[in-house]
């Protein structure tokens, strides 16, 4: 009796000491969760090749620096043939003198990033006959209707072709083509830019307008050969996953490296919280600011966190004072970073550097082009100072945190701020800015700087998440497979960002987001900042090659670190299995590969 009395209390004792333990320790932040190995940052110097690839001649681009659509839409498939590591060579017609037969010589397939084809002359001839022998050609935007079109529209399975062109308001990629297919995405602003025309039975049709009434994307078999229109032409970044598919649709098989990662950043967190109200903020929930973060907005937040299998990574800001010159005082007043940071990183986020203040990284010798009301730093030395100020307080609040990530105030950030970065401060080792380009931003490419800093982009933003946001994050998705969103708290005091729209709308809009990465892209990886940076650096790294035989598939992944992902794209039969991989079918053609061998052998099967 006694015993079993003293047993009870024992347990009672030792579930305190559990409760307080549990209390203890998500006070000070020790469930921190470590990143999976296989996209931890690495040192730079494991980085030793930059997109290169092994394969022979592949692929010639054609282009016209006489025209301007031509002129954009090199820098697209340059990019984006780079990326997907096809060996190419691009031809500007304005200086080339050789004649195309031999310019072809030792070329599978063929790119014209040309829309008016009269500057190929009678050369169209020898270009359609060397596909009729077994080429593969792509129309890169949509041609001009003219004789030399006309020469080539049976053959590439236009039965009629109207004079106007085709308003494209929207685009929908067919279900099995590429990710993200269930939506249509709507185009701001559209105007009279595709071919309008009719195709006949033997063309393959993989995406058109919502209406299906013009079709963009098709392919062709001609005799020996395949042609593949895509009937697109708003040729910019934001656009370059719909290319890139495109591309894909030449080969029987085809196999590019991609990022795999998605990320969620939240700029300006922890940061010194405003005070006082915000007029929709009261409007809404009838409280103060401060209230609404603490109360309403953050545990919505880890709620879709939650909801999404998300893990944030925050920005910190130390002050909002915008001293530029002389001495940066410290803030004292810490609690706010304890409270939101610890809940942060206790579910599995991470804290990186935003800024000492919100004043971007340049001197007095930077313009803005935008007037965004920033002033510029004093001199080197102090913004120097800012981010020793900036290292020195996030490191006395969160000790135990390594942080890597940069993230520019307002995107912006000049030379010499972007040089100092590389030079003095090696705790940063991955900038995360902006992929698309703007005024005075930093944009970025996915890639690996010379000075080993790696560069993340981050594509689309805010609450709002319009119209263009979603087929840019659609393209992207299909690209380079990865998904990067940043927010700011305070979004909701700022029109321009939907605060009018109210937190209920924002929310709705940011849980239709995740859920859309969720389905669109099943198998992506969800990482943090410093994650999305590991997975660039092996990305970056990564050398494929391969060959395609009848039954089966060879890859040799050179520069492989410990583990790559790639998108293949079965366009000719099936995907059974992969040997020294893992194989996921994303959906009718398109398929994820991982693998943690340098040598994978994919068995092919019929339809
Ligand atoms: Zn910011």
């Amino acid at each position: 009796m006694k015993n079993k009395r003293f047993g009870e209390l024992i347990s009672v004792a030792l579930g305190f000491t559990l409760i307080f333990v549990l209390l203890l320790v998500e006070r000070i932040g020790i469930l921190y969760t470590s990143a999976s190995n296989e996209d931890v940052l690495l040192m730079d110097d494991r980085i030793v090749h930059d997109k290169e690839t092994r394969k022979g001649k592949e692929c010639l681009v054609i282009w016209d620096d006489a025209n301007p659509a031509s002129q954009k839409a090199i820098k697209i498939y340059d990019q984006v043939l780079t990326d997907m590591r096809v060996p190419h060579d691009n031809v500007n017609l304005v200086e080339n003198e050789e004649k195309i037969q031999t310019l072809l010589k030792g070329y599978s397939k063929v790119v014209l990033a040309i829309s008016d084809l009269e500057s190929l002359d009678t050369q169209i001839i020898e270009l359609a006959d060397w596909v009729g022998e077994g080429g593969r050609l792509l129309f890169g935007l949509p041609p001009y209707k003219t004789t030399n079109f006309n020469y080539v529209s049976g053959k590439i399975g236009v039965i009629s072709a109207s004079e106007e062109y085709a308003k494209v308001d929207d685009f929908a990629s067919k279900e099995g083509y590429m990710l993200g297919a269930a939506r249509t995405y709507p185009i701001i602003d559209g105007y009279e830019s595709a071919l309008s025309v009719v195709l006949d039975s033997d063309a393959k049709l993989y995406a058109s307008t919502g209406d299906g009434r013009v079709p963009l994307v098709w392919s062709r078999e001609y005799q020996k050969g395949k042609f593949v229109v895509c009937n697109f032409g708003y040729a910019e970044k934001a656009y370059r996953g719909i290319y890139a598919s495109a591309f894909s649709l030449l080969d029987d098989i085809f196999i590019y490296p991609v990022i795999n990662a998605s990320t969620f950043y939240i700029d300006d967190f922890p940061s010194p919280v405003p005070a006082g109200n915000g007029e929709y903020v009261k409007r809404d929930y009838n409280m103060g600011i401060a209230d609404f973060y603490s109360r309403v907005w953050w545990p919505d937040m880890l709620n879709l966190g939650r909801k999404h299998d998300i893990q944030y990574t925050g920005l910190i800001i130390e002050t909002y004072q915008d001293t530029t010159e002389g001495e940066l005082k410290a803030n004292e007043s810490t609690s706010n970073y304890y409270y939101y940071g610890n809940m942060l990183l206790n579910q599995g986020g991470e804290l990186g550097y935003h800024g000492y203040n919100h004043q971007p990284l340049c001197l007095p010798n930077f313009t803005y082009k935008q007037e965004l009301g920033y002033k510029t730093w004093a001199d080197y030395e102090t913004m120097n100072e800012s981010i020793r100020e900036l290292i020195r307080f996030s490191s006395s609040i969160f000790p135990n945190q390594d942080m890597s990530v940069y993230v520019p105030p307002s995107d912006v950030l000049s030379d010499e701020g972007r040089s100092m970065l590389g030079i003095d401060f090696p705790q940063v080792k991955c900038i995360a800015s902006i992929y698309l380009e703007g005024q005075d931003e930093y944009v970025q490419e996915f890639e690996v700087s010379e000075d080993g800093i790696v560069e993340t982009p981050r594509i689309v933003s805010g609450g709002i998440l319009d119209d263009y946001m979603r087929i840019t994050a659609f393209a992207e998705l299909n690209l380079h497979f990865v998904s990067s969103h940043f927010m700011h708290p305070d979004d909701l005091l700022d029109e321009d960002r939907g605060a009018d729209l109210g937190w209920a709308v924002l929310k709705e809009n940011l849980d239709d987001y995740m859920g859309w990465v969720d389905e669109a892209a099943v198998k992506i990886r969800h990482v943090t900042g410093s994650g999305m940076a590991g997975a660039v650096q092996r990305y970056v790294n990564l050398v494929p090659d391969y060959q395609v035989e009848d039954k089966s598939i060879s890859l040799n992944s050179e520069g492989l670190i410990d583990s790559a992902y790639y998108l293949i794209r079965a366009n000719e039969g099936q995907l059974d299995e992969a040997y020294g991989g893992e194989l996921y079918k994303l959906n009718d053609t398109l398929y994820l590969l991982k693998t943690q061998s340098e040598k994978v052998t994919i068995i092919r099967s019929g339809d």
